[in-house]
């Protein structure tokens, strides 16, 4: 199937007009709330999670000046200062990392290591390299001229008292939270994970590890939709494979909606005979169907169950793994109290034409050749929304706008895997 061929996502009825990809994404967006509450947990169980507040430091980093290197602290005499020629000092000092040293003199060096408080009457560090020690190692020579300040970091180069750190809404990567450790915060509040119920309609859908009977096939959105959401750090429950039946498809709902924030499912979002989605949530709760004005991935449905939030992607894989991408990511990501919930996407130029002004927007999977500049995007011959290898031969999704009609050199969005699914 190529890119022109039309996908399975339901049939296109005159009644009920589409909707563009932009507005779905803005109503899901905008009834998104962060969910309550908050735990506190030591730095060693936080990464990945969502920081709830503002780290403010107490202290300084450094908290005092220190040597960048191993060598020695000198009392430089202003009249030795940038003169050309040989300088010596007599060592007076050691100075390792964990202790203080005394006061220098003029005239004098104190052996000191990386990290060791530079000491009173220092103002600055020679390294070693440039040092020889000369009269039975009690002296050091040093052949260049010297300038004040070389090799000291100052106390507060890195942090300042009362600079905030870290902004609440961020999801905390190692180094947010080494920068925690360096002021001395020993844990973090985070906000709660959210819980992901699941649930999957078909009853051709059999689990991989079964012989396929006729009219079968595996079931592989239960796969890629746990994935997605472990790689968001939900908790997720599993129903597995459910019935096409009205009073299963309400059973499942009626498992989830008290102990969920959100409940998703795929396939049977459609309004066909076999597709009860629509009436068990709307008999339990409240749903909107919508048919989006993109490819793959016109029906999705959107509504409340109970507390949770309902999201029902297309039984098709890739329509259920890109609409989860472009839709239910941002919308989970804003619920978790992300600050950056948007999808990231930057421009590639597209290396192939594009003809026939078609009525939806399309996401086509594509590989990027980063070898030129700007990037181009080469098409996966495939494009039907059952071709799932098209996925996994891609490195991400390039929006072709509607109504778009082009040759190959179009700079278009692309939307890299790479982030989205992780
Ligand atoms: P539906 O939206 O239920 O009409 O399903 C549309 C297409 O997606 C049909 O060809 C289904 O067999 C297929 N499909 C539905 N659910 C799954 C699934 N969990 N895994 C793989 N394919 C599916
Ligand atoms: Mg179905």
């Amino acid at each position: 199937m190529n890119s022109q061929q039309v996908d399975c996502g339901g049939d296109e009825t005159p009644q009920q007009p589409l909707m563009s990809t932009d507005k779905a994404l803005e109503i899901l967006i905008d009834s998104a709330n962060i969910i309550d509450g908050t735990i506190f947990v030591g730095l060693e169980e936080a990464l990945n999670s969502v920081l709830a507040s503002d780290i403010q430091s107490n202290i300084n980093v450094p908290s005092f000046d220190n040597s960048a290197m191993d060598g020695y602290a000198i009392n430089l005499d202003d009249n030795l200062v940038n003169i050309s020629g040989e300088s010596s000092f007599i060592i007076t000092d050691r100075i390792s990392a964990g202790t203080t040293g005394k006061t220098l003199l003029p005239g004098c060096a104190a052996r000191i290591f990386t990290g060791a408080p530079i000491p009173r009457g220092a103002n600055t560090v020679i390294m070693q390299e440039e040092c020889n020690l000369i009269e039975d190692d009690t002296k050091i020579q040093i052949y260049r001229p010297l300038a004040l300040n070389e090799n000291i970091r100052p106390c507060g180069n890195d942090i300042q008292v009362d600079d905030v750190i870290l902004k609440s809404g961020i999801k905390l990567k190692p180094q947010d939270i080494a920068l925690s450790a360096s002021v001395g915060v020993n844990e973090l509040e985070i906000i709660n994970k959210i819980t992901v119920g699941v649930f999957f309609t078909g009853d051709e859908l059999v689990e991989p590890g079964n012989t396929l009977k006729g009219g079968q096939i595996y079931n592989s959105n239960r796969y890629s939709l746990v994935a997605l959401l472990n790689n968001l750090g939900c908790i997720v429950i599993n129903l597995g494979n459910i019935k096409d039946t009205l009073d299963s498809t309400c059973e499942a709902l009626k498992k989830l909606m008290h102990d969920c924030d959100i409940i998703m499912t795929t396939g049977g979002v459609s309004v066909g005979e076999e597709d009860h989605i629509k009436d068990a949530v709307q008999s339990l709760g409240r749903l909107t169907l919508w048919r989006i004005k993109m490819k793959p991935g016109k029906p999705l449905a959107f509504g409340k169950v109970g507390n949770a939030a309902f999201i029902g992607l297309p039984g098709n894989p890739v329509s259920a793994m890109v609409t989860f991408l472009l839709f239910a990511r941002p919308f989970i990501k804003k619920m978790q109290g992300l600050s950056d919930y948007m999808n990231y996407t930057f421009k590639v130029e597209s290396n192939f034409n594009w003809h026939g002004s078609k009525p939806r927007r399309e996401f086509v999977r594509v590989r990027v050749d980063s070898s030129s500049s700007p990037a181009k995007a080469n098409m996966y011959p495939k494009q039907g929304s059952d071709v799932l290898s098209s996925i996994v031969w891609a490195d991400g999704l390039l929006e072709i706008p509607e109504g778009a009609s082009f040759v190959s050199g179009e700079l278009l969005n692309f939307y890299p895997f790479k982030e989205m699914m992780s």
